[in-house]
């Protein structure tokens, strides 16, 4: 699948009728792609970057059920996704896995800590799953020693989940794909197509990869579903909808695991406006997260975090843990997110809601907002919704899995270390024992700190739909996020593996390194520190 050639051949095939387009290849587009596909319809997504480019590869990684959301009564929401949450524990074993979490109280909160505790009473029975315990100040920091201040009076611990966001969007491409989906990246939907009485009846496509930029065609199908999240209102607009959505961006700090060795997750209220704000080991780097600020800065294909951001991040971490004694210059990576929610005017951002939203406008139907987890039931929301458009008005099972049944751990290698098993059958699925077939020996090794392995960027570089450096290090393989100077040391090591498999000559490999060198410096590091980053050296 997606080998040497293969944007080609889809181009070449995309000028015929479809049963569906998607456009968007989030999380959201990727869901109802793998259901409409599962029900027979003969299904295109196409996605105007790489895939998981937008939101899906910058959200906080949890696969939850959204315990803050119980504060602002949205019961019907955290049901659906806890829910949600126990299928992928189930079904994406190594790819979706429980994060246990410690809901600390300290002096000075504004919420007491028995609102928690009945908080998570209504959580784990939504779960249908008793997994809460109450703890004292010592019986906390037993659990968790970092967390230091005098101020701790006690807390609660629950379960939760995390998983690697860009590699969901993936697998479950990839899984529509082999199930008869097609799936295009760098195709921007630039206009919709429509009859005289406005109903939508088409896309028309603009080929965004290099050497082959510029190319454009049109493609009908009787139901076209915008999946373009937080760029939702510019599809919509074109059909005289009226912009309603608000533009909200998220914040995250990374620091290296040994700077705040965090043995499970930590949500603390912040000091300044009582907002969560958690902290969580997630594939061997420290995760801390987030904000909840308007982003009106246009464009917003590479939102960042902004300096107050990181300062009011740093204001809760000092108030947890004060003797790790963390700095600014601590930082490994920053990255942020857009989520788009319903404008209803309200002041506070994050007491807008979470749930999405599914609007029918002239043929064009737009799903967007909801979360990560939730994402199999807005596909099927979506799906139901057309039914009496979609050819054979095809049923659509909810109880089906959500994810493929992967190969069992014990047809990889068995000289392969447990852990690095379990990755691979989480993040590649069927495609493990492919994966691991294509590696050279010693390329079996974790990248650096990260669990990572050198064998995944070949497979990727070869079979994953690669078009940009970008895309390999920031999506296919998080290096960008895991490792410092988000690999930019290790570019040699990378490209005597990638580039060859890429078909890349050395002016586009230095072209891709300039360009990922800068997206990295402005987007992926705190603003101003530019300068201290790796200074490349090219060697062509
Ligand atoms: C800071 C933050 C933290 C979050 N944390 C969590 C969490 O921990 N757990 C959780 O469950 N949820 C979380 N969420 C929510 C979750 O990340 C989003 O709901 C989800 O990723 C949205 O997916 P999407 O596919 O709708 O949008 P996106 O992932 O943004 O996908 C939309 C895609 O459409 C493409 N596109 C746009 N215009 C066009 C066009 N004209 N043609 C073709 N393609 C186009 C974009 O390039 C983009 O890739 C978080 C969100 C944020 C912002």
């Amino acid at each position: 699948m997606w080998q040497k050639g293969w944007r080609d051949q889809i181009w070449s095939q995309l000028d015929q009728p479809w049963d569906l387009i998607v456009v968007g290849g989030g999380i959201t587009g990727a869901g109802i792609l793998r259901e409409a596909t599962r029900a027979g319809l003969k299904t295109l997504l196409v996605e105007a970057r790489d895939f998981a480019s937008g939101t899906s590869s910058r959200s906080s990684k949890l696969v939850h059920g959204g315990f803050r959301y119980l504060r602002n009564a949205q019961i019907r929401l955290t049901y659906e996704s806890v829910r949600e949450r126990e299928r992928l524990l189930k079904q994406g074993r190594g790819l979706v896995s429980p994060l246990g979490f410690l809901l600390a109280n300290f002096r000075g909160d504004r919420i007491p800590a028995w609102v928690f505790g009945a908080g998570l009473v209504i959580y784990d029975l939504l779960a249908y799953k008793w997994g809460h315990q109450h703890y004292d100040a010592n019986g906390i920091r037993n659990l968790c020693s970092p967390l230091t201040s005098p101020d701790l009076l006690g807390g609660y611990r629950y379960i939760d989940a995390q998983t690697d966001d860009a590699r969901l969007v993936l697998r479950v491409i990839r899984e529509a794909v082999r199930d008869g989906g097609t799936a295009l990246n760098y195709a921007r939907v630039e206009g919709l197509l429509r009859l005289r009485s406005g109903r939508v009846t088409g896309v028309s496509i603009c080929d965004q990869a290099p050497v082959t930029h510029g190319r454009t065609v049109e493609v009908e199908a009787p139901v076209v579903i915008n999946a373009t999240g937080a760029w939702a209102d510019e599809l919509r607009t074109q059909i005289n909808g009226i912009p309603r959505l608000r533009k909200l961006r998220g914040g995250h700090l990374i620091f290296p695991w040994e700077r705040l060795p965090l043995p499970r997750a930590v949500s603390i209220l912040h000091p300044v406006d009582g907002r969560p704000v958690f902290a969580f080991p997630w594939e061997a780097v420290t995760l801390v997260g987030t904000t909840d600020v308007d982003h009106n800065v246009a464009p917003i294909d590479e939102p960042a975090i902004s300096e107050g951001e990181a300062n009011y991040l740093m204001q809760a971490v000092d108030k947890a843990f004060p003797e790790a004694g963390l700095q600014l210059e601590d930082i490994q990576v920053t990255f942020a997110g857009v989520r788009p929610v319903v404008d209803t005017g309200i002041a506070d951002p994050s007491k807008e809601s979470r749930e999405y939203v599914v609007w029918h406008e002239d043929g064009l139907l737009t799903v967007t907002g909801g979360k990560l987890t939730t994402f199999r039931l807005m596909a099927h929301d979506a799906l139901r919704s057309m039914r009496r458009w979609l050819p054979g008005r095809p049923a659509f099972d909810r109880k089906l899995q959500v994810l493929d049944k992967p190969p069992a751990e014990s047809s990889l290698y068995a000289d392969l270390d447990p852990a690095a098993r379990l990755w691979l059958i989480g993040r590649h699925g069927a495609d493990a024992p492919a994966v691991l077939a294509a590696a050279n020996p010693e390329e079996l090794q974790p990248i650096g700190e990260s669990p990572a392995l050198m064998a995944e960027l070949r497979w990727a570089a070869r079979a994953e739909g690669v078009v940009h450096l970008e895309d390999l290090l920031l999506r296919r393989v998080r290096l960008g996020l895991l490792i410092p100077d988000g690999g930019l040391t290790m570019l040699e090591e990378i490209r005597a593996v990638v580039q060859p498999e890429l078909k890349w000559d050395d002016a586009r490999w230095i072209h891709e390194v300039e360009h990922y060198t800068q997206l990295w410096q402005s987007c992926y590091q705190l603003p101003g520190q530019h300068n201290r980053s790796h200074e490349l050296e090219h060697t062509p």
